[in-house]
């Protein structure tokens, strides 16, 4: 008979490992007491998930002396048979294939409880993330009036530059590949990071610095990257000042609010929601190139998500407790329902939500609701309440120009060269490209499309 309850949780990181994995999680990997605390040493992998895990894997390999690692455990009680047990709960959440070795099924029935673990990188978080292998392009999927599986904009027009500047290979066919696109490297901590969110009378407001609560890439992009080649966004992620007054009981609107670019709403994770495009109007998720968190800074330093994001909550987070309040304070959900399934639009109206119930400060109620998708437009199509106005120029202002002043520094930043030197260089008062050229050795061309960049702010 089969008893074995394949416990799948998440150990994020070194600290928990200190703390004896004690704290066991429903979702996923499981996190187990038995595993020597401490030690960054790799249990052996015998589990390949698809060929993500594979790749896993190799990281696990390279980063096992790194300090910033997480163990990610896979605990199975074991039945009579923990492979097909294994393989099927691996399918109820989405994996593909488990497989294991003979070795490793030997290994797992001698024992009572097998423990299997994975050590990888904490920019990693990994086998949670289990995309779609393919996913059709939202570009242009935009409109003027709500419809399922395209966003309401408020603007038609969209300012241009910033964002990836060149097409990479993983978007083909009316299709963008997931699974291929590079991510922005590094493990970089935000222990300052603050997220105060509480109901306050009438209002549920939101007090942050926007700094995640969890590990992001290194910004800018690093030269020479492979995330360099697509995508150069020059911008670091800096501390904002995040001042939300949303309604607690949002109302629907007569009818749906439209999208602005910027900041459209905030999560639990400290992080900011934008909406799908990228300031060009394409699919922000698919063409830009984001960390392994799928998050990335715009001109003013705020990091923000386009899309579901495999760190916003932890693995245990229930499917129906909010991750985040939109601007109109509906409260916006994960992409996949109590069962493990991932919804799409056609689970969604217009605006990509719907009425059911959700757990709110503790309390079972039944609420209209948005949903990340991991299918496009990932977050909302439209409001269906009334979405707060934002400062405009502050925290989430997309669509606010910058100085001069933060334009020479971020093109200086581009081109790689001393700010205070090209301010002398270009001017003042008008830019001298030229002259600029002549005097920092670099391409007049250059020089001008660095300024043109930095002067829109990235989406
Ligand atoms: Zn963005």
């Amino acid at each position: 008979m089969l008893h074995s309850v394949a416990r799948w949780g998440w150990c994020a990181t070194r600290e928990l490992i200190a703390a004896g994995c004690t704290r066991l999680v429903k979702d996923r990997f499981a996190l187990v007491p038995p595993i020597p605390p401490v030690e960054n040493e790799a249990v052996d992998v015998d589990v390949k998930i698809g060929r993500r895990a594979k790749s896993l894997n190799e990281r696990h390999r390279a980063a096992v002396s790194g300090t910033s690692l997480a163990h990610c455990l896979l605990e199975q009680e074991t039945g009579d048979d923990p492979v097909h047990d294994m393989q099927h709960r691996g399918e109820q959440f989405g994996m593909r294939r488990i497989r294991t070795r003979s070795r490793e099924i030997t290994n797992m029935l001698s024992s009572k409880i097998v423990v299997i673990g994975l050590l990888f990188s904490a920019a990693v978080p990994a086998l949670a993330h289990d995309l779609p292998r393919r996913l059709p392009l939202g570009d242009g999927r935009i409109g003027v009036t709500p419809a399922i599986g395209r966003v309401l904009v408020c603007n038609m027009q969209f300012p241009g530059g910033g964002g990836a500047h060149r097409v990479g290979g993983w978007i083909r066919d009316g299709y963008w590949y997931p699974g291929e696109k590079p991510r922005v490297e590094g493990a970089v901590t935000w222990p300052n990071a603050r997220v105060d969110i509480t109901v306050e009378g009438r209002e549920r407001v939101v007090r942050a610095n926007a700094l995640p609560r969890h590990a992001t890439g290194v910004f800018p992009i690093r030269p020479g990257s492979t995330a360099h080649d697509y995508d150069r966004n020059p911008n670091s992620i800096r501390e904002q000042q995040v001042l939300l007054r949303l309604p607690a009981e949002p109302q629907a609107a007569e009818r749906p609010a439209c999208v602005p670019l910027g900041m459209i709403g905030f999560t639990i994770a400290g992080v900011a929601v934008f909406n799908a495009f990228d300031l060009q109007g394409r699919d922000a998720p698919a063409y830009e190139v984001q960390d392994a968190c799928n998050g990335h800074p715009q001109r003013r330093g705020l990091y923000h998500y386009h899309d579901w994001s495999p760190c916003m909550v932890p693995a245990d987070h229930p499917a129906d407790r909010p991750v985040g309040w939109m601007l109109d304070g509906f409260p916006i959900l994960g992409p996949r329902a109590a069962d493990g399934r991932a919804l799409t639009n056609a689970d969604l109206d217009e605006c990509h939500g719907r009425v059911g119930e959700v757990e709110i400060d503790g309390r079972r109620v039944t609420t209209y609701h948005y949903r990340f998708t991991f299918e496009y437009p990932y977050t909302i199509g439209c409001f269906r309440g009334t979405p707060i106005a934002l400062p405009r120029g502050g925290a989430g202002g997309g669509g606010a120009r910058p100085s001069p002043g933060q334009v020479l520094e971020s093109a200086a930043r581009e081109l790689g060269v001393d700010p205070s030197r090209l301010r002398a260089a270009v001017g003042p008062p008008l830019p001298n490209f030229e002259r600029a050229a002549r005097e920092q050795r670099i391409s007049a061309d250059l020089i001008r499309a660095a300024f043109d960049r930095a002067r829109t702010a990235a989406n």
